[in-house]
C-alpha cells in the first residue's frame, strides 16, 4: 500500500503541493490528471524519493521514504523524455541496474530476455537507442524499470513526445503489462483521455491541491468541484 499523508512542498514561498492524502492499493493504477504546473511532477518526484516533502510523509508498507536509502527504495520511474544511455546497447541499457545489484551475468541475461519480450523488443538487444524509434525507445525505458521488479512503477507523461496513435497504443500495452505483473502504477498525464481509458482511479490535481478522487465513470459523471467539471468537459 503507497500512503501519502499531509504530503506537501514548498519551493520558497510558492506552494507547490498543499498537505495532501491518498491512498493507492496494491496494484492499483492511479493518474495523476491536472493542468501544467498543478504539481504532478513534484507529486510523483516525492514518492520517488528524489525529492523530500516540506511536510508530511510517503509510506509504502508502512516504511517512510524519506528514511529508506535510494538502493533500497521500492520504486522505478520512467521519464517523460528517455533518459537511455546512448554509448551502451539496449541490453547494456536495461541490464546495467541489476549489474549494480551485483547479479551474475547469466542471470542478468536471462531477466533482460524476459523484460525485452515483456515490450515486444525481443530482436533488438544489441542495438543502441540511436538506432530505435521514439515509441521503442520508451519501450526500453519502460523494461529497464521493470527488470528490478519495483513494487510500484511511477510514470511521468511517458508518452508525451509520441505521436497519437502510438501513444494509444504504448498505453493499452502498459496497461496489459501492468495488469500482468499487478504492480501499483501511479501515471501522470494532463490527458483526460488517457486518464479515463487507463486508469482504475484518478486524482485530479489543480494548483498543488487534489480536486477529487475517484473512478473514470466517477469523476467523468459527477465531477464535485467547478475545476473538476470545467477540466474533464473540456476534453475533445
Ligand atoms: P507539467 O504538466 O507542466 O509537467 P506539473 O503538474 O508536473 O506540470 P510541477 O512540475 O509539479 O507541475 O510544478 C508545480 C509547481 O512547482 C510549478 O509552479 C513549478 O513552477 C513549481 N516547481 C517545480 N519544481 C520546482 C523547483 N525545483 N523549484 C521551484 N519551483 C518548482
Ligand atoms: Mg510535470
Amino acid at each position: 500500500t503507497l500512503e501519502l499523508e499531509n504530503v506537501s512542498k514548498q519551493f520558497g514561498t510558492m506552494a507547490a503541493l498543499e498537505p495532501l492524502a491518498l491512498r493507492i492499493a496494491d496494484g492499483e493504477l492511479v493518474c495523476l490528471l491536472g493542468p501544467s504546473g498543478s504539481g504532478k511532477s513534484t507529486l510523483l518526484r516525492i514518492i520517488g524519493g528524489f525529492e523530500m516533502p516540506t511536510g508530511g510523509k510517503v509510506l509504502i508498507d508502512g516504511a517512510d521514504v524519506a528514511r529508506t536509502p535510494p538502493e533500497k527504495r521500492p520504486t522505478a520511474m520512467v521519464f517523460q523524455s528517455h533518459a537511455l544511455w546512448g554509448h551502451m546497447t539496449v541490453e547494456g541499457n536495461i541490464g546495467f541496474g541489476l549489474k549494480l545489484r551485483g547479479l551474475k551475468k547469466p542471470e542478468i541475461a536471462a531477466k533482460v530476455d524476459a523484460a525485452l519480450r515483456l515490450v515486444g523488443l525481443a530482436e533488438y538487444g544489441k542495438r543502441h537507442p540511436a538506432q530505435l524509434s521514439g515509441g521503442q525507445r520508451q519501450r526500453v525505458a519502460i523494461a529497464r524499470c521493470l527488470v528490478l521488479e519495483p513494487k510500484i512503477l511511477l510514470m511521468d507523461e511517458p508518452f508525451a513526445s509520441l505521436d497519437q496513435h502510438l501513444r494509444d497504443r504504448l498505453r493499452e500495452e502498459v496497461r496489459q503489462i501492468q495488469r500482468k505483473l499487478g504492480i501499483t502504477t501511479v501515471f501522470v498525464t494532463h490527458g483526460q483521455d488517457e486518464a479515463l481509458s487507463i486508469a482504475d482511479r484518478i486524482a485530479v490535481m489543480s494548483m498543488g491541491r487534489i480536486e477529487q478522487v475517484g473512478t473514470p465513470a466517477e469523476i467523468y459523471t459527477h465531477p464535485q468541484t467547478p475545476f473538476v467539471a470545467g477540466f474533464i468537459g473540456d476534453m475533445n
